[in-house]
């Protein structure tokens, strides 16, 4: 039996995406919140679900592990989007990347003055072409997680982070005060596997596209 395998991540990615598996008639066997599994069964024998880390999504997909993906804007920049084809922005898991920073600190003023300034983040390669393009002088500090943590304890300046409620940044002192790029998931496929596989996972593309094209805009 040919199979198609689809990897993505748990949390909003994962729940986001149920409706959309539902209307392809694609129903996981196992909830990844409390099960320990990482390759999901479903009501269909030949469609499975990888669960994977966010950031390794792309990766699956690209060495064809998995035929399909869901996965951020944020993370396909990062990885580059090598050997992906990206048909559909699925417009679930909404947020925005942007320039946060301590209440107190004049990023305005900082910028104008062409101080250089430390910035903190996940995403070294989308900060490097954002504050190029502006000319602003950074220092990038790398880290894997809790940007907001950098600045309260003098690692950095500002952060680059996203952003949906404002919540985390509100409740660590900090505020908004560049919006570099809206976020959202979007379908990826492996460029062979668009091939090999194409009576699997075309129709899985066309029912996702006539899904989202039904949805008003949110
Ligand atoms: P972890 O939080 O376990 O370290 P992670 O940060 O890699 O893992 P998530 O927080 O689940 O994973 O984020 C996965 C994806 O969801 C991100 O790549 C991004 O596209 C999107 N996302 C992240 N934060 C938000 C948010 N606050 N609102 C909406 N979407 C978000
Ligand atoms: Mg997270």
């Amino acid at each position: 039996m040919e199979r198609i395998t689809l990897a993505l991540s748990k949390g909003r990615i994962f729940t986001e995406t149920l409706p959309l598996l539902a209307a392809a008639g694609i129903v996981p066997q196992d909830d990844p919140e409390t099960s320990r599994r990482l390759i999901l069964e479903t009501n269909r024998p030949e469609v499975r679900l990888l669960i994977v880390r966010a950031t390794d999504v792309p990766t699956y997909v690209q060495y064809g592990a998995a035929d399909l993906g869901i996965a951020g804007r944020d993370v396909l920049l990062e990885h580059g989007g090598q050997g992906l084809y990206q048909p559909l922005d699925l417009r679930i898991a909404r947020c925005r990347l942007c320039v946060a920073v301590p209440e107190g600190f004049d990023y305005a003023a900082a910028v104008r003055l062409g101080s250089r300034i430390r910035v903190a983040t996940k995403y070294l390669k989308t900060a490097k072409a954002h504050f190029a393009a502006k000319g602003v002088h950074v220092d990038l500090i790398k880290l894997y997680g809790s940007m907001e943590l950098a600045p309260l304890v003098g690692l950095a300046d500002a952060i680059v982070d996203l952003v949906s409620s404002g919540n985390t940044l509100r409740a660590n002192r900090l505020v908004e005060v560049e919006e570099i790029m809206p976020i959202s998931s979007r379908l990826i496929v492996n460029q062979a596997a668009l091939k090999l596989k194409h009576a699997l996972v075309q129709p899985v593309i066309d029912t996702f596209a006539e899904t989202l094209h039904d949805q008003p805009d949110a």
